[in-house]
C-alpha cells in the first residue's frame, strides 16, 4: 500500500508519520512555494503536477493505491484536482479537512466571501487593520487607504509597499498576539478560517481587546468528496484501504 499524500499542513506532517508507523509507504506532495517548509519524513516530491490531467498522468506512472487530500481549507484548486484525478484513474481519494474556528458569544466576527469583501468591509470598523490571511488575496486590501499589518510566511513578490510587512511562521502565543495588536494599535483583524490550534491566539486576543474580527469563508468542497475532519480519521481510512 502507497498513499500519495497532497501536503502542505501540519496535518500532512502528521499523518505522513502515523502512515508510515503503520508500515504504509508515503510519498508526500508539496506545492513549493514556501522558503524552508517543514518537511514530513519519508519520500517527498515537490512541485505541481500540471493540473488535474498532469496529476492523473502522475498517478498511472506511479505506484500509487490512493491518495490523501491534506492541503489546506483554501488550497481549492489543488482539491478540485485531486477529485478530478480520482474520478479519472478510479484511484481512492480521501479529502482531510480540520474543522474551522466557531465564534464564542463574546467574539465580534464577520464573515466574508472573500478578500476583496472583507476589505470593503474594512472601513466600518477603524482604519488600522491587521491582516493574517497569508500571501494570497493581499493584494485585495491594497486600495482601502487604511494603515496595514500584514503578516506572512514568506514575502509576497513583488514586496507591496502600502502595508508594513510581518514574516512569521506559526503557532503563535496569545502573550505576543496581544502585544502585536496592542503596539500597532490594531482596531480589526483579517483571518481565513483556516481552523486548527496553531494560528488561533489571534482570535484570543482580538476578543480580549473587543476587536472585531473579518473572517474569509472557506471555498465549499466539491460535491461528494469522502472527507474527514482529524489525522487519526484519515489514519484510519488508509489502514482499511490497506487490508
Ligand atoms: P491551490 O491554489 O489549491 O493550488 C494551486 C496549484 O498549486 C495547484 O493547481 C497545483 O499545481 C499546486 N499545488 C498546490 N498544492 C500542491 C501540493 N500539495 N503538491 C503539489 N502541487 C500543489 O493551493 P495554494 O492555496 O496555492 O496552496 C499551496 C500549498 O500551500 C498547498 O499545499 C497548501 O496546503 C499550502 N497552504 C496553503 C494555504 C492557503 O491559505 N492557501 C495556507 C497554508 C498552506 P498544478 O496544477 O500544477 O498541479
Amino acid at each position: 500500500m502507497k498513499v500519495l499524500l497532497l501536503g502542505g499542513t501540519g496535518e500532512a506532517r502528521t499523518l505522513a508519520e502515523l502512515l508510515t508507523a503503520e508500515g504504509i509507504a508515503v510519498v508526500s506532495s508539496l506545492a513549493g512555494r514556501t522558503t524552508d517548509a517543514r518537511l514530513p519524513v519519508g519520500e517527498v516530491r515537490t512541485g505541481g503536477f500540471g493540473g488535474a490531467e498532469g496529476l492523473a498522468d502522475w498517478l498511472r506512472d506511479h505506484p500509487v493505491d490512493a491518495v490523501i487530500d491534506a492541503t489546506h481549507p483554501f488550497a481549492a484548486t489543488m482539491t478540485a484536482h485531486a477529485a478530478a484525478a480520482s474520478r479519472e484513474t478510479g484511484l481512492p481519494l480521501l479529502v482531510l479537512r480540520r474543522p474551522g474556528w466557531t465564534p464564542g458569544p463574546h467574539d465580534n466576527w464577520h464573515w466574508a466571501d472573500s478578500p476583496s469583501a472583507a476589505a470593503n468591509l474594512l472601513p466600518t470598523f477603524g482604519s488600522r487593520a491587521f491582516l493574517t490571511i497569508g500571501r494570497q488575496g493581499l493584494d485585495a486590501f491594497a486600495t482601502t487607504g487604511l494603515c496595514t499589518l500584514a503578516r506572512c510566511v514568506d514575502a509576497p513578490e513583488p514586496r507591496p509597499t502600502w502595508c508594513t510587512l510581518i514574516l512569521a511562521r506559526g503557532p503563535f502565543a496569545v502573550d505576543d498576539e496581544l502585544a502585536l495588536l496592542r503596539e500597532h494599535r490594531i482596531d480589526v483583524v483579517v483571518t481565513k478560517d483556516s481552523g486548527g490550534p496553531a494560528t488561533s491566539a489571534k482570535l484570543d486576543a482580538a476578543r480580549q481587546l473587543h476587536l472585531p474580527v473579518v473572517v474569509i469563508r472557506r471555498p465549499p468542497l466539491p460535491e461528494g468528496l469522502e472527507t474527514v475532519e482529524s489525522v487519526d480519521q484519515a489514519l484510519q481510512w488508509a489502514v482499511r484501504a490497506s487490508h
